[in-house]
């Protein structure tokens, strides 16, 4: 057989492919055990919006009919909410399709994209998908405010006129750090104006601090902007695979001509439609990750661990010690949580926020895990 790995683009042949969180299915298989909790993917413990689950079973009586191609009534909900027009909406089979797209339709060998140290780890994936350059800016130290949060100047100072495309994440994943509206805006006034400014809201629902800014409403001041959200988080449909982007009608004209015709499927598109309808189970879903945050956080604190604050609904806890074989125990206890040594952060640990119960039952695993 030829070596088809030395023919792959030169970006692919050094790619290393994502690690999504361990499937409950999987663990329970793998070790025998039941009602093993996930708490590895930042999914909603609340589940779906019933109104989305009701949508859903109406719609399947339909699945002989191609999706709408254009999205049509959903793109005119989103471009409601966020007070834009329809033809700045982008949909995407995940945000994280959204991301891809833009990396086709911008990057090529040759350019450049920049992004945080520990930022998400879907940027350099579909940057070196496309034997792009992806540049890691060094993140904040771990005695600062924002520990291991994106520092926008050392950002801004590897852009260069080769950057088609800065990624940041805000609240990022898997920190949990965030940026003020001055910080961002101060950043995004500096950015060349040919250089696009991806910025990855997928948390934004959670974030109740006051100078959180809503970047979707900046648009009209900067046409370089392009904003990701996804209703795989606070909407609980991570398994639809739905996301989208707001930008100005020109780039999203282009992401148009590079997606697939049928990217976002006929029940998705009903779906998400329900449920950003579906205030009640929004504002539940903040209100059970507040108070999931305080009862986590005072946890870890209890047991002497420390954790870096995090908007979003997961936190990441520094286990001092090689995380793999806690992770493990864990496992062995029934309790999912992630291990983010990719994203450079060799002793910590990722854990969601839960119900109130599933919380509990991490919290007193951690202290057989973690007992001498
Ligand atoms: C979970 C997550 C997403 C969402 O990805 P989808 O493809 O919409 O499921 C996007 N960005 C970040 C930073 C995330 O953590």
């Amino acid at each position: 057989m030829a070596d088809f790995a030395a023919l792959a683009v030169p970006g692919v042949q050094a790619l290393r492919p994502y690690e999504p969180g361990k499937p409950v299915e999987t663990l329970e298989r793998e070790l025998g055990i039941r009602e093993a909790v996930k708490l590895a993917s930042n999914e909603n413990p609340l589940g779906p919006s019933p109104r989305a689950v009701e949508a859903l079973r109406t719609g399947l009586g339909n699945l002989h009919i191609y999706p709408d191609g254009n999205g049509f009534a959903l793109k005119q909900a989103l471009a409601e909410r966020h007070g834009v027009d329809p033809e700045q909406v982008t949909l995407g089979n995940g945000s994280n399709e959204v991301l891809e797209l833009i990396a086709r339709t911008w990057l090529a060998p040759g350019h450049n994209a920049v992004y945080s140290q520990h930022a998400f780890a879907v940027y350099p994936l579909v940057v070196q998908a496309v034997s792009a350059e992806g540049r890691a800016a060094p993140a904040h130290a771990a005695d600062s405010e924002q520990p291991y949060g994106h520092d926008l100047e050392a950002m801004a100072a590897r852009v260069d006129h080769n950057t088609r495309v800065v990624f940041v994440a805000n609240p990022n994943n898997p920190t949990g750090t965030w940026l003020t509206t001055e910080a961002l805006e101060r950043f995004v006034t500096g950015v060349p104006a040919e250089t696009l400014v991806v910025v990855d809201e997928a948390y934004a629902e959670y974030v109740e601090q006051p100078d959180y800014p809503d970047t979707t409403q900046w648009l009209r001041r900067f046409p370089n902007l392009l904003v990701t959200r996804t209703f795989s988080k606070i909407h609980g449909l991570a398994g639809l695979r739905l996301g989208y982007s707001v930008s100005s009608a020109m780039v999203a004209e282009l992401l148009n001509r590079v997606r697939q015709p049928f990217n976002v499927n006929a029940l998705a598109q009903q779906a998400g439609l329900a449920a950003l309808r579906d205030t009640a189970h929004v504002a539940a879903s903040v209100q059970v990750n507040r108070e999931g945050l305080q009862q986590v956080g005072a946890g870890l604190r209890e047991r002497g661990l420390d954790f870096i604050p995090s908007v979003g609904n997961f936190v990441t806890f520094d286990v001092r010690q090689p995380p793999g074989p806690v992770y493990e125990r864990l496992l062995r206890q029934g309790v999912i949580v992630r291990p983010v040594a990719n994203y450079g952060l060799p002793t910590h640990l990722r854990v969601t926020i839960g119900t109130a119960i599933e919380n509990e039952r991490f919290l007193k695993a951690l202290d057989v895990v973690l007992t001498p």
